[in-house]
Formats: C-alpha cells, structure tokens, sequence
C-alpha cells in the first residue's frame, strides 16, 4: 500500500525483469516502469514484440496473472514478469515441480527425477530443495511390496524371520496387546490380599486362553486380514480422534507399509483405551473382587473387552492422545456374571 501511494505521489519507477515463454528466450532483460502500461510497453520493446500484439503477463514464480498498477505495486523489485502472445501458455518452475512429484509418486518414473533435478539446477531455492526432499523420500514409497525381496530399505533392522510387511506389522499389533496384558497383570500382582489377588490372576489365566484364541489380535494392523482391522487393504490408518471426541479434525493418517521413515513413524501412533486401564479398569476389577459377595463371579470377558477389544480401543495418533485424567465411567457390578 505504502509502495503505491509513494509511487502515485512521486512517480517513483520500480525495477522489473522480462522474459518471453520460448526456450531459446529464456534471457531476461531488464526495465524500470513507472505502471503496468508502462511495465507492458517496455517489456514489448525489449522483448521486440510489436506493439499492436495483445500480451498477457504473469508471474515467472507462479504463474499468477498481472493486469493492473495494484497488483504491480506488491511486487518486489526485480520480480521477473513473463509475456505471452497470443497462443502461448506459460508453466511456472513450481507447477512443473509439484506435477513432476505427482508424477512421480504415482508411477515413480525416472523422468520426474530428471525433470525436477534440471529445474533445481537452474535457481537456488530452498522452498524448492524442500520439495525434492520430501519427493526423494517419496520414491521409495514401495506401498504394494509385501516381500523383503521387494522391499529392502522397508525391512532395514527388522529379524531376518519377518519376510513380509505384513507378518511384522501383525508382530507390532500383538506386541502391543500382550504389553497391555503384562502391565495390568503386574498391577493385580501389587495386590495384597492374597485371596483377592489369586483371584484376580485367574482371571488373567482365562483372559491369557481366551487372547491365544485371537492371536493375540495381530489382525488389527494386518492389511490383509478378514478380521476386524484398523487401516484398510493397502495398509491406511487414520486417527480416530481423542477419546472425548468423534473424530479427528486434523485428518492424521499414515501407511506404516509404504516406507521405512512411515513404518518408524507408526511408533507415535498408540492404541488408546478410551476407558483408561491403569486408572480405572484395573482398580474397579480390584475392587470388585473385593466387594464380591459368595455367590457372585467375576467377568474375565468384560475385562477382555476394557483391555483388548475396539469396544475401548481408539487408534490415535500422539498429537490427538489426551494423557489428562478423565472420569470414572465404571460401575463395579459390570464385572459380575449376572
Ligand atoms: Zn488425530
């Protein structure tokens, strides 16, 4: 704004550069105008465009469109503007670039890698340094490979005995539920009343048969199972949100399948119990076998389903796991067979 009061008041010229669409005119040149009709008719000199031809002009970075003093003024000095005749269609460096990374994350052929390296080569700019990171790293998404032999960078530090992505992925999910199993059994095992507590450990005996029923619920990050998984067939998982929500409202999502940097990432996103187990689930188990009068017995099923099953389970990514404290929802009687 401040530039074009200035430039209005005192007629102050702002230096361009000018270049024409063609290859073989890739020069620049440069001007000082006064406005954009004076931007116009200097660039068509220098460019040797007849006066009478119609150019169109945008910018060089992007692409945008300039057709007026206002916008002119924003523009920083030595801005190249680009002049097209009639018939011509300019890309910007930016549009080849995010095209050439479309292109390559979709059938990943070597001439997006050619195309982008060249356009680098021709400006330093680290926006777009930014970009060819991210499309190196985009390159070896390898989401359909299943094999090792497929995939090697996927399965770099993992045990020789995983051959595909999806035995190991179906190790993570098991590894996560017996880690469930083993920290609320080790909680029972604080307990010191000794009736309660051999109790107690029965239940986990049952709930122990009834997890190596359910392989120990490797289905629920196994792309290809039939069971209840949580991503779908090529191995997508999306966040669920926090647990007092319905959803997530930042579209977290991740393939843990598609790369090694995706598959490292996959550790921040948690399985949380919407009912928390360490704070609630195991103290009203505890205190309900305390409670518990002769005839009544307790309910290893509804403690399975609090500790292990998508019934209390929300898969969230760590940025929508809320670690406050929330508030107590069970009531001791839900754990007696009734
Ligand atoms: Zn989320």
């Amino acid at each position: 704004m401040l530039n074009s009061i200035t430039s209005l008041i005192n007629g102050i010229k702002k230096p361009l550069k000018v270049r024409c669409v063609a290859e073989e005119s890739f020069r620049r040149y440069g001007i000082v105008a006064k406005d954009y009709s004076d931007a116009v008719k200097k660039g068509k000199e220098k460019l040797k465009i007849p006066n009478n031809v119609k150019v169109t002009v945008v910018l060089e970075d992007d692409g945008t469109e300039v057709t007026d003093n206002g916008y002119l003024d924003t523009l920083q000095p030595h801005t190249t503007l680009v002049f097209l005749r009639p018939g011509e269609y300019f890309q910007s460096d930016l549009v080849k670039v995010v095209e050439g990374l479309q292109l390559l994350i979709s059938s990943i052929k070597p001439e997006g890698i050619k195309e982008i390296t060249q356009l680098l080569k021709k400006e330093e700019s680290y926006e777009k340094l930014e970009m060819f990171s991210q499309l190196k790293e985009a390159s070896l998404i390898n989401i359909d490979a299943e094999k090792r032999q497929d995939d090697e960078d996927w399965f770099q530090g993992i045990d020789k005995k995983y051959k595909t992505k999806t035995a190991y992925m179906k190790y993570l999910a098991q590894r996560r539920i017996r880690s469930y199993f083993d920290s609320a059994k080790d909680q029972i095992q604080e307990e010191k009343d000794p009736k309660v507590k051999a109790e107690l450990l029965g239940i986990f005996d049952k709930m122990k048969t009834e997890l190596k029923k359910n392989d120990q619920h490797g289905h629920y990050f196994d792309r290809s199972s039939s069971k209840q998984k949580l991503c779908d067939e090529k191995g997508w998982f999306k966040c669920e949100g926090p647990f007092d929500e319905d959803a997530c409202d930042q579209s977290h999502m991740i393939n843990p399948y598609s790369s090694k940097l995706r598959r490292l990432g996959f550790m921040n996103w948690n399985l949380d119990h919407i009912i928390e187990k360490k704070r609630e689930v195991i103290p009203k188990l505890v205190e309900a076998a305390k409670k518990k009068s002769g005839k009544k017995q307790l309910n290893h099923m509804e403690v399975y389903k609090l500790l292990f099953t998508k019934d209390n389970l929300k898969f969230v990514q760590y940025e929508c796991h809320k670690k406050e404290a929330r508030s107590p929802t069970i009531n001791v009687d839900d754990f007696y067979l009734h």
